[in-house]
């Protein structure tokens, strides 16, 4: 039976070397937040992201802007928190206004306040192995792989979904560890073939978004498996390996939820205690 990985005491120790971070800032952390209109969803991740922040002695400035702002008064808002010394970092809430493109805004933010890691100069400086700000999803599976202690060098990693905020940064992420890596995604599927290369696995990683995918008799022995999907199937949220049957084959796997999910709003402030640094 598989080791669980759970990601809330990897976050907790996190955490506390924030905390620590903090004391040693002249000033608090500011975090700005926008939210353009009104979403139950983004709602809940605001409220988490307060109360985290709050632990950890972070300013949350929430920005809260009108549904029917235009793409024009967003970057012209954008430009003004970059103006402001006062504030370390911003990010974006998801999903916004169909009028708006999160990817054209998130281009706005000055790379030494995006604390996301998604502006193109932080995500171009991973293939150099010198990003600070990591995305925040790679950048909680690279923690919990660390936590799971599997030595990476020379190891068969196969990442499912190559998105931008996931699969995409984590190939490169895992390059440097000098990983085998193989990034599969819908084409591969399409091709008939995501079988054969989950099979190959020593260590898996899946972010798609789709409930049972990945079937557990995949599963190598003994693979680590990292299960970054999140689905709703009636009232219970699951991930995307079929997780009873691949935890009697797996070595480790994360729990959903309770795996990656509790690291991301970690891996944000992480990211905000960095940007500040740099900033000072
Ligand atoms: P995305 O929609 O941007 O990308 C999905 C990827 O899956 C693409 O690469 C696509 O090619 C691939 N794909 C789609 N169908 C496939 C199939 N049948 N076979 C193989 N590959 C297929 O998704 P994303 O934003 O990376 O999110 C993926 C999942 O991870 C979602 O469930 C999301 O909710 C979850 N997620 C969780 C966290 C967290 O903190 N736990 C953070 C981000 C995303």
């Amino acid at each position: 039976m598989a080791r669980l990985l759970e990601g809330k005491p990897i976050a907790e120790k996190i955490k506390e070397g924030i905390r620590q971070e903090v004391e040693l800032l002249k000033n608090k952390p500011v975090l700005a937040s926008i939210m353009v209109g009104e979403n139950a969803g983004s709602a809940t991740y605001v409220k988490s992201q307060t109360k985290i922040a709050q632990d950890l002695g972070i300013e949350y400035r929430l920005q809260q802007l009108s549904g029917d702002t235009s793409e024009a008064a967003l970057i012209e808002f954008i430009q003004k928190l970059n103006a402001d010394r006062s504030v370390n970092g911003i990010i974006i809430q998801m999903p916004l206004p169909a009028a708006i493109d999160y990817k054209k805004m998130s281009q706005f933010i000055l790379p030494e306040k995006d604390v996301e890691g998604m502006h193109p100069a932080n995500i171009g400086k991973i293939v150099f192995g010198k990003a600070k700000i990591l995305p925040c999803t790679a950048a909680a599976v690279m923690e919990l792989l660390n936590a799971s202690g599997a030595d990476l060098y020379g190891r068969e990693v196969v990442i499912v979904g190559h998105s931008e905020i996931v699969g995409k940064p984590l190939s490169l992420l895992l390059l440097d560890k000098f990983a085998t890596v193989t990034v599969a995604h819908i084409g591969t599927s399409k091709a008939g073939k995501l079988e054969e290369h989950v099979r190959r696995a020593e260590v898996l990683i899946v972010a798609v978004g789709k409930a049972g995918l990945i079937k557990g008799e995949w599963i190598k022995e003994g693979a680590i498996v990292i299960d970054v999907g999140i689905n709703r199937v009636g009232e219970k949220l699951v991930g995307d390996v079929e997780f009873e049957a691949a935890e009697k084959r797996a070595s480790a796997i994360t729990p959903v939820p309770g795996g990656v999910g509790p690291l991301t709003v970690t891996m944000l402030m992480r990211n905000l205690v960095e940007a500040a640094k740099l900033q000072q």
